[in-house]
């Protein structure tokens, strides 16, 4: 830290990301990326657009902006896309949080979102899920503070039906509830047709996952015409171009391919659900999952082992370091291969130890 550096972020905690290995290649099932390429579609609309990279993008993102509306069916006025999901719920922390509006989530969530709080100054409570790592809706009605809900939630997995998510935003009328769908095409139910009926709700998604653009940094939000009016208020007082030519591009390439990511997404379902059955002939318990990951543990190996022992035999999957965690490791779905790789890596480290 230099003599400079403000009182203000002294002690804050940066978020850490997932490891993005340059050397070694891995077999790489930890950051919950596709394991398949983008759309060629989107590609060569990238291509394209780097051509004009000496002009700045257009800020108001006219064409994808109607593109993705009238995909959600919602107007354009009622979406606004960002430098990847985590850029619109930064803007929707500093819009909708302060003093008075304090934010809530659960003790078990995307681990930016007590990031994104504590670079903001903004007091937060922490909601702890049930034993089985379900959320219980009532803890959140009439909460008197933002809340913010990852569903599908991660690093579990586990989908909240959509009646229970419309309990929370109706128990909320005088709170935003923001609703963090990044893997929401992978099982979850989407609250996006909600919008026009709660004022109070946002949506927030991501090209990241479902639409294999993680390295392209596209997200959005989505909600009534004010709260959209807010965030807006936030972008063009932190990057007016927030999202670049080749993304933009990208986006509405993607978005021209729905049948490629619905393709792509139908693998993934299917995929998962044969490696939650290898996982369990392993001995492991293993969370039922609506998201491309699984959050598995195993009573012979402890979480970090697991995870280090992968990591030798060239798998990488995610391990948490905190006590709830700590026994558990979450592992991207990959292609069928990746994951018949992992499991006969997992099938060897057993072997080994008993
Ligand atoms: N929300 C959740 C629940 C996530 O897991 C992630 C990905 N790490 C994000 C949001 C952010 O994703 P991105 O910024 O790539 O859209």
């Amino acid at each position: 830290m230099s003599r400079f550096f403000s009182d203000r972020h002294k002690s804050l905690v940066p978020y850490t990301p997932g490891e993005q290995p340059t050397g070694r290649q891995y077999i790489k099932l930890n950051t919950n990326e596709s394991p398949f390429p983008p759309s060629p579609r989107a590609v060569a609309y990238a291509a394209e657009a780097a051509k004009r990279l000496e002009l700045y993008p257009d800020p108001t993102c006219g064409e994808l902006h109607a593109a993705f509306a009238k995909q959600c069916g919602v107007e354009p006025d009622e979406v606004l896309m960002t430098n990847g999901s985590d850029e619109i719920l930064c803007f929707a922390f500093n819009a909708f949080c302060d003093d008075r509006h304090p934010a809530a989530f659960a003790d078990v969530t995307y681990g930016f979102y007590s990031v994104f709080a504590q670079l903001l100054h903004i007091p937060y409570t922490l909601i702890p899920l049930r034993e089985d790592f379900t959320i219980e809706p009532e803890d959140y009605v009439a909460l008197g503070k933002t809340i913010f809900l990852a569903n599908p939630n991660a690093p579990t997995g586990i989908a909240l039906p959509l009646d229970a998510v419309e309990r929370i935003v109706r128990g909320n009328p005088n709170n935003v509830v923001v609703v963090d769908e990044a893997y929401v095409d992978f099982g979850g139910e989407s609250a996006v047709p909600l919008i026009h009926k709660y004022e109070n709700l946002l949506v927030t998604q991501t090209f990241s996952k479902s639409r294999s653009l993680a390295g392209g940094r596209l997200g959005c939000g989505i909600g009534c015409k004010a709260l959209i009016a807010d965030l807006n208020t936030i972008k063009y007082s932190t990057n007016p171009y927030n999202i670049n030519r080749m993304t933009m591009a990208a986006g509405l390439g993607a978005l021209e391919d729905d049948a490629y990511m619905r393709d792509n997404c139908k693998e993934i379902i299917e995929t998962r659900g044969a490696t939650m059955q290898a996982l369990r002939k392993l001995g492991f318990t293993v969370i039922d999952s609506s998201a491309n990951f699984v959050f598995a543990k195993a009573d012979w190996i402890g979480g970090n082992d697991l995870y280090l022992q992968l990591k030798e035999r060239g798998v990488l999957i995610r391990h948490f370091e905190t006590p709830r965690l700590k026994d558990y490791n979450r592992i991207t779905i990959g292609t069928r291969d990746q994951m018949r790789a992992l499991i006969l890596a997992i099938n060897d480290i057993r072997e080994a130890l008993l």
